[in-house]
C-alpha cells in the first residue's frame, strides 16, 4: 500500500500549512474527534473484529523505531496516547499491511526481516517523481500479539503484501508480483487454495473485503499509452512504482464483475467499503492544484454521489469502519505538534443526513419549468413573472415557511421602467409594477442571513435589455439568466428547513424580480430588511451559477466586506474550482442593494458567455453538475456564517480598478452595472482622474476603448486588463446622441 508515510511527509513538507481553521459544519459525519497516537509516522490502522484494538504501522525516529513496525493499541485504555502502542512485529527488517485474524488473538502482516534484518531503504525520487518501493522480500507472516510469528503464509520471490482477510473469516486477500505484475490474489484461511483475481495490467492492490465478505474494493493503476506502459514494466523491473494515477475498482472475490468506480484523474487510493456497503470511503487528491493535498471523499458503489468527508490537514487517508459501523479511524497531519508527523484519529461515524443532499432532478425540474416558453421570459410585471411568483410561492408553501412579511411571500413594488437604454427616467416614464418572493425560515437564532436570487429576465425585450439586435418579440428564456440562482435558492430552502439540524441562524430566502431593470425588486427589499429583522448579518446571492465550465472557473464577488470571507470561500470551495475572488460589495446584482444597506454580501457567478441576455440562454446549456456543486459550496458557505460567533462588516471600496488587483489601470468612472445594448453608461466620474481630466461626465454613454467596442461592464473590464499605467488611448463616448472621441491617460 503505502509503505513509506514518511516519504510522504517529506514530500508533503514542502507544502506544510497549518490551518487554523475552524472545521465546525464541514466534517459533519465525523463526530468526537480523537487523537490516538502523537508523533511519528502512524498510519493504516485496523480495526480488530470486536473493535477493541487496532494494529497499525508506525515509525518514529524519536521513539528509536527507524524502520516501520507493526504496532497493536488498545481503544480500552483510559486516555489516548502513544503510550498505549504494543509491537507485534518482530522489531527487524521492514513491515507493512497489517490486518487482525477472524479470532482477533492473531494479525496478519508482511515482513522482510527473513531476508535481512537491515531496514531496506526507500528508494529516492527519480526525475521529480515520487516513488514506492514494492521489495521483493516482502512475505506475508501470521504473527500473535506477543509479536511471535505462528505461520509464514507466502515463500515465492517476488512483492507480497497487503494482506487482509474476509469478514466472513473464510479468506485472506493480498497482492502479489507472483504472475510477473502486481495482481490482487485470494487464499483460503490457511493459506491454501491459491486464486488470481485480477489481471489488468498495472497495480492492482490495497484491497479490502466488503461486510459481505463477496466483493473486493481495491485502487489500481492502468497505464494506457504504450508510454505509459514500458515505464510501468521499467520501474516494476526495478521493484517500484509511480503512484501518481489510481482510480477506485470493485470486483466479486472470484474477480469476476471489475467495476471502476472513480474516474476523477490524479490519486485515489485507500479505498474501504461502508457498514452497509453501499458506498466506498477513499482517499483522493483529484481536486488539489498542487499534488499533495489527500482528503477522504465517499462515493456510492455505482459512481454517484460523490461527497467530500474531511476538510483538515494536507492527509487524510487508510479510513476503516470498524465492524460495527459506529467509528471510523483514518490517518492525518491534522493536529499535528511538529510537521512531517501523521496520527491515526477515530471519531463517531455519523451518518450524512440525505436531505442535505442536491437533488439534481429538483435543479432539472425548476430551471425547465422557469425558462420555459410558457413563462415568456419572465419580464417584470408581466403574466411570466407573476406564474413564476406563483411557482416559487408555492414551493415556499409546501417547505411550510412563513412570509417575510405580511401574509403572503409577496412583496409588491412600483417603479419608472426606461423603455429605451437613451430614455432618462422622468416623470412621464410609465409605470411597472413588480413583485418580490421572500420567505423566512426561523429557527429561533440571534442571527439571520438572506439567500436571494432574481427571478425576472427581459420577455420579449421590451425593455431593451437584449444583446441580441432586433429582438423583440423573441422569448428571452433566461435559464442561466437567473433559473439557475432560483434553482440553488429553493433547493437551498429545502434543504436548510427539511435537514435535522437547527443552524445558528435563521434564513430568508429572497426572489427578487426588476433586477434587469436595475436591481429595483432588492433595493426595495433592502430598503425594509434591517427594520423588520434588525439581527440581519449577510446576504449570499447567486446570479449566473448554470454555466461552469470545464475549467471550473467561477467567480466569488464581495468577498472584502467582512474579513471572515475569504478563508471561508478558500476552505468551502468544490474540489478542482478555480474561484477567484473580488472584494468589492459592488456589482452588476442585487447583493448590492444589500452591501448598501452596510451588510456583508456574497456574490456567485458562473461567468458571461455568448447567450448573455439572448434568446439563446436555454436549459439544455446548463451545467447541471455545476450548479449541482455550486449549491453545496453555499450550502456549506451558509453553515459557517451561521456557525461564526461575529460576522464584522467591512466597506470595499467602490471603484471596480482599484478592488480587481488584475487590473493595472483605472479610468476613474462609476458604471452603471445594469445592462444596456448601447455600451457603458457613466454613473459618476472622479474629480481628477483619467476619465473627468479627458472631459468625460456622468450620463455620457462609452462606447470604444482604444480600438475595443465597449458594451457593457464586461467589455469594459476586459479592456481595462489590457491597459498599462501611463498608456493614453482614444474613448469613444456618446453624449445627448452625438458621437465624441476623447483622449484618455490612463493611470
Ligand atoms: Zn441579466
Amino acid at each position: 500500500m503505502y509503505p513509506n508515510i514518511s516519504k510522504l511527509n517529506s514530500f508533503a513538507k514542502f507544502f506544510f500549512i497549518l490551518l487554523s481553521l475552524n472545521a465546525v459544519g464541514q466534517e459533519k459525519n465525523l463526530k468526537n474527534i480523537q487523537k490516538l497516537t502523537n508523533g511519528g509516522d502512524n498510519a493504516e490502522a485496523y480495526f480488530s473484529p470486536n473493535s477493541s484494538l487496532l494494529t497499525l504501522q508506525v515509525s518514529n525516529p524519536k521513539a528509536n523505531i527507524l524502520c516501520d513496525q507493526i504496532y497493536m493499541y488498545d481503544l480500552q485504555s483510559k486516555s489516548y496516547s502513544s503510550e498505549n502502542l504494543k509491537l507485534i512485529s518482530t522489531g527487524k527488517g521492514r513491515t507493512t499491511c497489517s490486518y487482525f485474524m477472524p479470532d482477533g488473538k492473531h494479525i496478519i502482516y508482511a515482513s522482510t526481516h527473513a531476508s535481512s534484518e537491515a531496514c531496506p531503504a526507500p528508494p529516492k525520487p527519480r526525475e521529480g517523481k515520487y516513488l514506492w518501493a514494492v521489495y521483493p522480500e516482502f512475505d506475508i507472516y501470521i504473527a500473535d500479539l506477543n509479536g511471535n510469528i505462528v505461520k509464514q503464509l507466502t515463500n515465492t520471490p517476488g512483492y507480497d503484501a497487503e494482506a487482509v482477510v474476509s469478514p466472513d473469516g473464510k479468506k485472506i486477500a493480498f497482492t502479489s508480483t507472483r504472475s510477473g505484475d502486481l495482481e490482487l490474489w485470494t487464499m483460503d484461511i490457511d493459506g491454501s487454495n491459491l486464486k488470481q483475481v485480477t489481471n489488468g495490467l498495472g497495480y492492482d492492490g490495497g484491497s479490502f473485503f466488503s461486510h459481505d465478505s463477496k466483493k473486493l474494493v481495491f485502487r489500481s493503476s492502468r497505464p494506457k499509452t504504450e508510454k505509459d506502459i514500458k515505464e510501468y514494466k521499467d520501474l516494476l523491473a526495478e521493484n517500484v512504482v509511480a503512484p501518481t494515477e489510481m482510480e477506485i475498482y470493485t470486483c466479486n472475490v472470484d474477480g469476476t464483475d471489475v467495476k471502476q468506480v472513480t474516474h476523477l484523474g490524479k490519486a485515489n487510493w485507500a479505498p474501504f467499503f461502508s457498514p452497509n456497503d453501499k458506498k466506498i470511503i477513499f482517499s483522493s487528491n483529484h481536486h488539489s492544484t498542487r499534488g499533495y493535498d489527500f482528503q477522504l471523499y465517499m462515493i456510492d458503489v455505482d459512481g454517484s454521489n460523490l461527497k467530500q468527508i474531511t476538510w483538515e490537514s494536507e492527509f487524510n487517508a487508510f479510513p476503516m469502519f470498524s465492524p460495527d459501523g459506529k467509528k471510523l479511524v483514518w490517518s492525518s497531519n491534522r493536529q499535528q505538534t511538529a510537521a512531517r508527523e501523521t496520527n491515526v484519529f477515530i471519531a463517531d461515524w455519523v451518518d450524512s443526513d440525505e436531505t442535505e443532499n442536491v437533488k439534481p432532478e429538483l435543479l432539472n425540474k425548476h430551471i425547465s419549468y422557469l425558462a420555459s416558453d410558457e413563462l415568456k421570459g419572465r419580464l417584470t410585471g408581466s403574466v411570466g413573472e407573476q406564474k413564476a411568483a406563483d411557482y416559487i410561492s408555492a414551493q415556499f408553501k409546501a417547505l411550510g415557511l412563513k412570509p417575510y412579511s405580511g401574509k403572503t411571500y409577496l412583496q409588491k413594488f412600483d417603479y419608472k421602467v426606461r423603455l429605451s437604454p437613451n430614455d432618462s427616467i422622468t416623470d412621464k416614464s410609465e409605470t411597472n409594477n413588480g413583485r418580490n418572493v421572500i420567505a423566512y425560515l426561523d429557527n429561533k437564532a440571534a442571527k439571520t442571513i438572506v439567500i436571494g436570487a432574481h427571478y425576472d429576465h427581459l420577455g420579449l425585450n421590451e425593455h431593451n435589455n437584449s444583446t441580441k439586435p432586433n429582438s423583440k418579440g423573441e422569448i428571452h428564456n433566461g435559464a442561466d439568466d437567473n433559473a439557475s440562482g432560483v434553482s440553488g435558492v429553493l433547493e437551498l430552502a429545502r434543504m436548510l428547513t427539511k435537514n435535522k439540524t437547527t443552524e445558528k441562524a435563521n434564513y430568508i430566502f429572497a426572489l427578487f424580480s426588476g433586477e434587469e431593470d436595475g436591481l429595483i425588486g432588492s433595493k426595495h427589499m433592502a430598503e425594509t430588511l434591517k427594520t423588520l429583522y434588525p439581527n440581519v448579518v449577510a446576504m449570499i446571492n447567486m446570479d449566473m451559477i448554470g454555466r461552469l465550465s470545464d475549467k471550473k472557473e467561477m467567480i466569488v464577488g464581495g468577498v472584502g466586506t467582512s474579513p471572515e470571507f475569504k478563508k471561508l470561500v478558500e476552505k468551502n470551495k468544490p474540489a478542482g474550482f478555480n474561484v477567484t475572488t473580488e472584494d468589492s460589495g459592488i456589482g452588476p446584482t442585487d447583493h448590492t442593494s444589500f452591501y448598501l444597506k452596510d451588510i456583508s454580501v456574497l456574490n456567485f457567478f458562473t461567468g458571461t458567455h455568448g447567450d448573455y441576455h439572448k434568446p439563446s440562454d436555454d436549459t439544455d446549456k446548463i451545467n447541471f453538475t455545476g450548479v449541482k456543486n455550486i449549491v453545496e459550496f453555499v450550502f456549506r458557505m451558509a453553515n459557517d456564517v451561521a456557525d461564526l460567533d461575529k460576522l464584522e462588516f467591512t466597506k470595499t471600496k467602490a471603484n471596480a480598478g482599484k478592488t480587481r488587483p488584475k487590473y493595472k489601470v483605472t479610468m476613474g468612472i462609476m458604471p452603471d452595472y445594469s445592462e444596456h445594448p448601447d455600451g457603458l453608461h457613466v454613473d459618476g466620474v472622479t474629480e481628477n482622474r483619467p476619465a473627468q481630466v479627458a472631459g468625460i461626465k456622468e450620463g455620457d454613454v462609452i462606447t470604444k476603448i482604444g480600438t475595443t467596442t465597449i458594451k457593457d461592464v464586461y467589455n469594459y473590464m476586459e479592456a481595462l486588463g489590457k491597459i498599462n499605467p501611463g498608456d493614453e488611448l482614444e474613448v469613444t463616448y456618446v453624449r445627448d446622441g452625438e458621437t465624441k472621441v476623447t483622449k484618455v491617460k490612463f493611470e
